[in-house]
């Protein structure tokens, strides 16, 4: 079934939260439209799944809201029978992405100077001296893909990422700082976390993200794959392989999680180990599901590598 994925954020300060968040809720519903839409006060994050039809029609609903015109609707087509969204969830919560910070000390207002992603790569054609350029994704990210020379913090949510800063200001002190993270909205508000610390010479963000730039540059700075938070994973861009599977040390760069549900290990797992310890993360989990003393979770989907576009 051909579905067409939409990937969409905007800050902007809403008011009437609960209200929005219900006329959302009728207004996917009406259209068949699948997924997850995130509402603050500070804005909206959404991934949503339809038909060709009922998501142009939806871009057309959106275009004519008052509080959100001028979206940035990042789409792919896939044609799959897996279900990748097989829900509705509209929810309200503090923020579009948990920082936990509140929206009203760290805000977008004091974001760092968006970069174009030709911008992007004629700062990295000529690096200056005093550049550092800084993944704002979590670590299990990074390892499949990251910009060439990155730093990539060792964090396992982005809401550790203003302690990361924290504890590394000396690494940002004078320098031209360039973040990224898979499509921008993570950045919007890390990057003013990092203005604000007053430590970094001048503070960029790449605009769209990974996502924008690799779509202009998919043989440019950026190595390895992006990766998504649906039952995607990661959406492959050029040929390269950054990541080894947590087994054998092998390259590879796909992920799966441990077959025993008590566990659920997300890992890098290559064939042959996926076959040696069959689907588990190791040789104690493999036991305990031989012996049926654990649940183990549903089959995952076939893994498609070829995907064109990413959040
Ligand atoms: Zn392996
Ligand atoms: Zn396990």
């Amino acid at each position: 079934m051909v579905r067409r994925i939409l990937l969409f954020y905007k800050y902007v300060n809403i008011n009437n939260v609960q209200e929005v968040c219900d006329w959302m809720k009728a207004t996917c519903t009406g259209l068949d439209l699948k997924g997850r839409v995130i509402l603050a006060t500070e804005g909206i994050n959404a991934t949503l799944a339809g038909s060709v039809e009922a998501t142009t029609l939806f871009v057309k609903i959106m275009e004519a809201h008052p509080l959100f015109k001028k979206i940035d609707f990042k789409d792919s087509i896939e044609d799959s029978t897996h279900e990748y969204f097989p829900r509705l969830r509209v929810v309200v919560k503090n923020e579009i992405v948990r920082m936990d910070i509140d929206p009203s000390h760290v805000t977008v207002q004091d974001t760092g100077k968006h970069l174009t992603p030709e911008q992007t790569h004629k700062l990295l054609t000529n690096k200056p001296e005093d550049l550092v350029v800084l993944d704002g994704r979590n670590y299990y990210e990074a390892r499949v893909g990251h910009f060439e020379g990155a730093i990539k913090p060792e964090i396992q949510y982005f809401r550790q990422f203003p302690e990361y800063i924290d504890q590394n200001l000396e690494l940002f002190k004078d320098k031209q700082v360039l973040m990224y993270c898979t499509g921008g909205i993570r950045c919007e508000r890390a990057s003013a976390y990092l203005k604000l610390k007053g430590v970094a010479k001048e503070v960029f963000q790449i605009k769209g993200g990974i996502h924008r730039y690799v779509e202009k540059f998919p043989n440019g700075f950026f190595r390895g794959k992006n990766y998504v938070f649906d039952d995607r994973i990661e959406v492959g861009i050029n040929n390269d392989v950054v990541g080894t599977c947590d087994l054998c040390q092998v390259s590879y760069d796909s992920y799966t999680n441990c077959l025993n549900a008590q566990c659920n290990k997300h890992f890098i797992c290559c064939p042959e180990c996926m076959q040696k310890f069959a689907e588990t993360c190791s040789a104690e989990c493999q036991q305990l599901v031989a012996d049926g003393k654990v649940p183990v979770r549903p089959p995952l989907r076939i893994t498609k590598r070829d995907f064109c576009l990413a959040v």
